[in-house]
């Protein structure tokens, strides 16, 4: 078992976090929102007040944070982890971010010893809780095998995909697929409600079918009764929208449904619904079509 420092007890950290503890490891956790600390106390974890305090006497440092700007700062920030982390020490980083992000921390972490992983997840709030994320991972084949042992207890499929980065890039393309699949989910129901068939059978039997999807499976239900409750955030998407459309024209490659798809997450998040679950971007196709 391992001594963990877990940085960001958010939605998706909290519930992982949950998870190291119920594994039996020793889990010292830190967030800036002090109620989402209690929370980890709760749970049975041990309480920080600050990042240094998470990281003393850590072997393992996991951040969960939203986006580039605070995985930055937490990392590389004065009085962040690579200050107070011991030599040796493995820092991985489950957020999802800009690949550029996480080839600056990993080259800063090799500079003072902390070996470095990207290793962001999918599965959602449900594949945190019942610990079945799916782990993308990039970095060191060696420090990948160190840390698949912790790996396992918060998710089920866990890869090594490639360096530094590749687990960002990986997890881009995941985000462009699911922003995707849900807009043509909502075109499906708009489609069907406006021709008078009832959505709910309608979308029974295509999840039996080719156009079955994990997406249909878990939110066809709440889609067709409009509650938007988070789950994932509006605003999370458009950030992972802008990472798979800068990460393509890094490489050089033209994205043209996933132009359209971050320009409907764009047009969900200025009419509101920044806070609402990825799935209100059914609201956004209702209104093209009047209703
Ligand atoms: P969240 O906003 O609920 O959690 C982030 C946490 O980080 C918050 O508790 C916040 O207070 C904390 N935080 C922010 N700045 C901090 C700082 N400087 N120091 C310490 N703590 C700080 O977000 P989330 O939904 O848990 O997502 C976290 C990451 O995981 C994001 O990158 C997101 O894109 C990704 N993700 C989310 C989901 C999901 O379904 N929610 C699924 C897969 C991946």
């Amino acid at each position: 078992m391992a001594r963990i420092g877990f940085i960001g007890l958010g939605i998706m950290g909290s519930h992982m976090a949950a998870n190291l503890v119920r594994a039996g490891h020793e889990v010292t956790g830190y967030d800036v929102v002090p109620a989402s600390v209690d929370k980890l106390l709760q749970a049975g974890g041990k309480p920080a007040p600050d990042i240094a305090s998470a990281v003393s006497g850590a072997e393992v440092i996991i951040t969960m944070l939203p986006d580039s700007p605070q995985v930055a700062e937490v990392a590389l920030g004065p009085g962040g982890v690579l200050e107070s982390a011991a030599p040796g020490v493995l820092l991985a980083d489950m957020s999802s971010i800009a690949p550029e992000t996480s080839l600056a921390v990993a080259a800063a972490g090799a500079e003072r010893g902390v070996r470095v992983l990207d290793a962001p997840v999918s599965g959602g709030e449900q594949g945190a809780i019942k610990a079945s994320l799916s782990i993308m991972v990039g970095g060191a084949a060696e420090d990948f095998e160190a840390a698949k042992p912790i790996f396992e207890d918060l998710g089920r499929t866990i890869v090594h995909v490639g360096g530094h980065g590749a687990g960002q890039t990986v997890k881009a393309a995941n985000q462009l697929m699911v922003a995707g699949i849900i807009a043509l989910v909502s075109e499906a129901i708009v489609l069907l409600e406006a021709s008078d068939v009832d959505g709910e059978r309608g979308l029974e039997v295509l999840a039996g079918g080719l156009a079955g999807s994990r997406i249909l499976d878990l939110k066809s239900a709440s889609m067709l009764a409009r509650q938007f409750e988070p789950g994932f955030r509006i605003d999370l998407h458009h950030k992972d929208m802008g990472i798979a459309l800068s990460s393509a024209r890094a490489a050089g490659v033209s994205l043209p449904v996933t132009g359209v798809v971050a320009q409907l997450v764009a047009a969900a998040r200025a009419t509101g619904h920044g806070s609402d679950d990825h799935s209100a971007l059914l609201s956004v196709i209702e209104s093209l079509s009047g209703r």
